[in-house]
């Protein structure tokens, strides 16, 4: 038995400044590498999920070309596979990731279960491979991508909380919804504070 924690698309498309850029996106990477830092034994497995999307097509109709985006299921163009607006925020701590997923490659991507680590797997199998049964979830977007990648690690039987303070949201009412859903659905709704030593 294992604990990881999942770092979900923090990234400059969806931090201040990027294309999709959420409110406290870069406060999120700094306080992730902090708890990393301060808390080094925390974790068996770090696992960071990046959209890597197609520079040529619209992505399955998940970028908006025809019409303005509608923020909840055409967005702008982002994480464009090779560019800036797609590499891990500055401030995130790379060098304390186990394991690099890439999602949306073609096609909408919310879910870091529904991406490829660099082995070509996927994550549950990677999950399965290294008997990880307790996931703790930080990241980008709270109402998108947090919301979908911790719904599956519940679905998958996985014992999931949810470090409040280390997420941020597109959307303050639809964040707040999704954490109350993620509390319905079973996951814990912790201060990164309450993390201890594994
Ligand atoms: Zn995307």
């Amino acid at each position: 038995m294992s604990k990881a924690l999942f770092i979900i698309d923090v990234q400059n498309d969806f931090t201040e400044g990027g294309a999709l850029g959420v409110e406290g996106g870069g406060a999120v990477a700094a306080g992730i590498s902090r708890l990393l830092s301060e808390h080094p034994d925390a974790y068996d497995f770090v696992i960071a999920s990046r959209d890597w999307h197609d520079p040529d097509n619209d992505n399955g109709g998940h970028f908006a070309t025809d019409a303005a985006p509608d923020f909840v299921a055409t967005w702008p163009a982002h994480c464009v596979a090779g560019t800036p607006g797609a590499e891990y925020h500055d401030a995130l701590t790379a060098d304390a990731i186990t394991f690099h997923v890439r999602k949306g490659q073609g096609e909408p991507a919310y879910s870091i279960y529904e991406g490829t680590t660099e082995e070509g797997g996927t994550v549950h199998e990677l999950l399965d491979e290294h008997g990880v049964t307790e996931i703790d979830v930080a990241g980008i977007a709270t109402d998108y991508c947090v919301r979908a990648s911790a719904l599956d690690a519940i679905e998958h039987g996985r014992k999931v909380r949810i470090l409040t303070d280390l997420v941020a949201g597109v959307d303050a009412g639809s964040s707040a919804a999704a954490l109350a859903e993620l509390g319905h659905a079973g996951a814990d709704l912790v201060s990164s504070t309450s993390v201890d030593e594994a």
